[in-house]
């Protein structure tokens, strides 16, 4: 597996692929990489001839007095694993060549960044739309494949790849999920062994109110309500509320495709997890 960590390098792989026919398949990460990621680079394999993928911890979408410099970092074990899943290259670029000095431009969409983790982390999704258009256009892949988990990111960057017309294919993959339905996420790892068990009620949470859903309710107050009654005490809810599965809108009906977002507080840990209402 090559490491790329310039520009120049990056561009030397991605020539040589287009060179060779080949269709590149993207997955872009901030590393400490779990079973979710690599999910996404098979089905990257499945969409592509070749697979890269970036360990890159975006500084943009982190606010003021979140967990940047203590975000998770295991570069020899990302490696690792790349490697043994078949990458073929991972591009590990630093703050400085992806922001150099006098860097001004932001990609901001509008509308659907409003809500849920837009209302909680204002600027994040700014941040993370100005470094996937950048990924994208330094890797120019065929193909880029972002994880349900983030669903609202993964709105986000359909609906900026549709604005702006981008040559890039979108995918992507189901939550992976830990035994007892835990969403795999890097963060996990800041969980106190208390935060962790009191952590598993919320995907036991928004699976009952998926299954009364399945059962007929259909009021999305007394669906969220259910949710909430069946999280663990310790729980902190930032947000937990039925959406419009497109448009991210509020809803009052359960008359469309919907979908169960949250993101909840073990102690200092926000989880995030969704679930389709359809
Ligand atoms: P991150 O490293 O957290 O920025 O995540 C990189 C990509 O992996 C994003 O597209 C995430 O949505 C995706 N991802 C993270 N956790 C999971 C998971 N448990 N299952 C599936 N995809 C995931």
């Amino acid at each position: 597996m090559q490491r790329l960590r310039t520009l120049e390098a990056i561009h030397a792989f991605t020539q040589a692929q287009r060179a060779a026919g080949r269709r590149i398949g993207f997955v872009p990460t901030m590393g400490a990489l779990h079973e979710g990621h690599l999910s996404l680079i098979d089905i990257a394999a499945r969409h592509a001839d070749v697979v890269l993928a970036s360990v890159f911890i975006n500084p943009l979408q982190f606010g003021p007095g979140e967990d940047l410099a203590r975000y998770p970092r295991d570069e020899a074990g990302d490696l690792d694993k790349l490697q043994s899943r078949g990458v073929a290259a991972a591009f590990l670029p630093t703050p400085e060549i992806m922001y150099p000095p006098g860097s001004q431009t932001r990609v901001r969409v509008e509308g659907l960044t409003a809500p849920l983790c837009g209302a909680a982390r204002p600027g994040h999704f700014e941040g993370v739309t100005t470094v996937v258009l950048k990924l994208l256009m330094i890797t120019r892949c065929d193909v880029a494949i972002f994880g349900e988990k983030d669903y609202q990111q993964l709105a986000v960057i359909r609906r900026m790849v549709m604005d702006l017309n981008l040559p890039v294919e979108i995918c992507s993959g189901p939550i992976v999920r830990e035994p007892d339905g835990l969403a795999m996420s890097s963060r996990n790892a800041y969980l106190s062994a208390a935060a962790r068990a009191a952590a598993a009620s919320l995907p036991r949470a928004l699976g009952e109110a998926a299954a009364a859903y399945a059962a007929g309710q259909r009021d999305p107050r007394a669906l969220e309500a259910l949710a909430r009654a069946a999280l663990h005490p310790m729980a902190r809810v930032d947000y937990l509320e039925i959406r419009d599965a497109l448009t991210l809108d509020a809803l009052n009906a359960l008359d469309r495709p919907a979908i169960l977002a949250a993101a909840v507080y073990f102690g200092q840990t926000r989880l995030l997890d969704n679930v389709p209402l359809a």
